[in-house]
């Protein structure tokens, strides 16, 4: 046995008895250390500032002159809340800088959003199952003096290559971002804790667009499938995805046309409650992972 052999031998049960007299709470500190946060986005001060009230130890960073982040915990993990403002670039910068700074474990993007299915009322909560970019299109092929039919735009998927989607024949179909499992079925979880409507699974689509044309909202329903519209999940979602960040969308039905639905601001809180436990629930299976 050479000396340096000699040395490590007697020096290892050294090391591994200290190191096992600290085992519980060394490894606890790390854990503690390493949590990731959970990322809850809200685009109007109505959709956000409700939950960030619900967190503890809370900080508050800016970001430009849009973006805030509610930097706190619930019951003891830390979630941050994030007031992206309106639309689509507003909430795909306020992502892809929320992944940057803070590394989110997962993404829940919600808020209200406007009916696509007659079968849902105001207050009524629709769980993305997926998200779609309904504003992404292209028009038909038509000559001057031929005129603008809607009816005739097709989807166009801006991820479908790296080439022009114009030219590109494989372009001509709407991208689904599909929701985590995980996510989804913890939401799935707690629907009875909410008692102001039904929650139910669903498509989710986004544009920075307002539809009041009720032929519109029903081609959409059609061709898309969607139960709801609003303005940020499929931009949220498509920078999660880029970034292999679990994501879920989570609406609320502010208003519904295609049934008289008025809108109604108070949706906005009421949202933010039932996203609240399904954090909690998604907290504790993180902890028990
Ligand atoms: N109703 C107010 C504010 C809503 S602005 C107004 O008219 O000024 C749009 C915001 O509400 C977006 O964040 C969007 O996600 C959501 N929203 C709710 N209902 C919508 C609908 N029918 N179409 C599009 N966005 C909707």
């Amino acid at each position: 046995m050479t000396i340096s052999k000699r040395v490590l031998t007697s020096i290892i049960p050294i090391f591994t008895l200290v190191a096992l007299s600290g085992v519980s709470s060394a490894s606890e500190f790390s854990k503690e250390e390493t949590k990731r946060p959970i990322l809850v986005q809200g685009p109007m001060p109505i959709e956000a500032e409700k939950f960030a009230e619900r967190l503890e130890n809370v900080q508050i960073e800016e970001s430009g002159s849009t973006f805030e982040f509610y930097i706190g915990t619930v019951d003891d993990y830390p979630v941050i809340v994030s007031k992206t403002g309106k639309g689509m670039e507003n909430t795909a910068a306020a992502t892809a800088i929320a992944i940057a700074k803070y590394n989110p474990v997962a993404i829940i993007n919600q808020g209200t959003s406007g009916g696509h299915d007659p079968d849902l009322n105001v207050f009524d909560i629709v769980l993305g199952e997926r998200t779609v970019n309904i504003g992404s299109m292209k028009t038909g092929d038509r000559a001057k003096g031929e005129g603008i039919v809607a009816t005739d735009w097709k989807p166009m998927d801006v991820m479908a290559s790296e080439g022009s989607a114009g030219e590109d024949p494989n372009a001509e179909k709407a991208r689904y971002y599909e929701a985590d499992p995980d996510l989804l079925a913890m939401a799935k979880k707690v629907k009875d804790h909410y008692t102001k409507g039904k929650v139910v699974e669903g498509t989710i689509g986004s544009a920075d667009l307002w539809n009041n044309e009720v032929d519109r909202i029903n081609w959409f329903h059609k061709n898309y499938g969607t139960s709801v519209e609003e303005m940020e999940s499929a931009s949220s979602a498509m920078i999660s995805k880029a970034y292999d960040v679990p994501f879920l969308a989570i609406r609320i039905l502010s208003n519904n046309k295609t049934n008289n639905g008025a809108y109604n601001a108070d949706t906005a809180a009421a949202n933010q409650e039932y996203v609240y436990e399904v954090v909690r629930e998604y907290i504790s299976f993180l902890n028990n992972k």
